[in-house]
């Protein structure tokens, strides 16, 4: 057995088991599929099948080209969007729709992409934090004092969205996430919509403000770079499956599935990560009509004629080149 394997379980996550003595999974996506649905059309899997764990005071960066399926589970994990198959266990037990009330109570709080529609803009900041302080019944710790939590000047609390630039809005937005005491923090390309210089201190900021407190934190990016600095394992998705899963200095170090050795050689490009390497030929398959068998054969420069036929399985890297013997 690999040093690697010995480290990692099925999903490359450290040993989750209470029995062992290691942390217990606070999140479990076990084999989830969302499907969107629409009146006269084929329903849409925008998730097929993924599974992921999220231990306590742990950074999963969850990364993939965009429409691969990432802010979708997002939402599914935050009781927003209904599961069709498979199941999300937050501290042991099912999240669902109609568990919204209870995700309110037990903390699982999201960071959404776009700051400036993410608060209400006819409210003063302080008292859109105080609300989630009132959820946690917190009436020790005051908005100004999570303010000063993300850095933010203590008088800011008087302030209108309007007044601030777009990376301090995410401040204050991670500042009303933190209100509610969340146990489990999900950021939603929650820097993809600030400049270059707000990205990586606000990345940052969230996984400081997650550990320190030992909450979970689940990072959704389409950006590698940042990622590799905050996160402790790296989960690759690919058309609603996630293909690779591993401890971040080690997928860095050798990518095993294919589509993930594409991701990482884009990341040089001044384009970004929407660009991928010239030797990947073509678009993202249309989620409604996947290809047979592994979802990424007609971009694959390994294609075999299994791939074509029959899907790999997972674990953690789900490729057929990397099927255990
Ligand atoms: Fe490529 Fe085949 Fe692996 Fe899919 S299973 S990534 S097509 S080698």
């Amino acid at each position: 057995m690999s040093e690697r394997s010995e480290r990692t379980s099925e999903h490359g996550s450290p040993a989750h088991s209470a029995g062992e003595g290691g942390p217990v999974s606070l999140l479990t996506i076990d084999d989830l599929v969302v499907e969107h649905r629409s009146p006269g059309r084929p329903a849409v899997r925008a998730v097929a099948g993924a599974s992921l764990q999220v231990a306590p005071g742990e950074v999963v960066g969850l990364v993939g080209e965009s429409g691969c399926g990432k802010s979708t589970l997002a939402r599914a994990v935050c009781g927003l969007n209904p599961i069709t198959e498979g199941s999300i266990l937050f501290d042991g037990q099912p999240v669902t729709p109609l568990g919204l009330r209870r995700r309110k109570l037990t903390g699982i709080q999201m960071v959404f992409q776009d700051p400036y529609t993410s608060l209400n803009p006819r409210r003063r900041v302080g008292d859109q934090i105080a609300d989630g302080l009132r959820t946690a019944r917190d009436t020790v710790t005051t908005p100004a004092d999570l303010l000063e939590r993300v850095g933010l000047p203590r008088d800011f609390a008087e302030r209108h969205p309007h007044e601030f630039s777009g990376g301090q809005r995410q401040r204050v937005a991670i500042a009303r996430a933190l209100a509610a005491r969340p146990r489990l923090l999900i950021g939603d390309e929650p820097i993809s919509a600030l400049d270059a210089s707000a990205q990586s201190q606000v990345a940052t900021l969230m996984r400081d403000l997650a550990v320190r407190s030992g909450a979970g934190l689940l990072f959704i990016s389409h950006d590698l770079s940042v990622v590799r600095v905050i996160a402790d394992r790296i989960a690759v998705m690919y058309l609603g499956k996630i293909v690779e899963v591993g401890r971040t200095e080690e997928v860095w170090a050798e990518p095993r599935h294919p589509y993930t050795q594409a991701l990482l050689k884009a990341i040089p490009r001044p384009d970004g990560m929407g660009v991928l390497p010239a030797e990947l030929p073509g678009d993202v398959p249309d989620p409604a009509n996947p290809p047979e068998g592994c979802r990424f054969h007609p971009r694959c420069p390994f294609v075999m004629d299994v791939c074509r036929v029959k899907e790999p399985g997972f674990g953690p890297v789900a490729c057929w080149l990397h099927e255990p013997k």
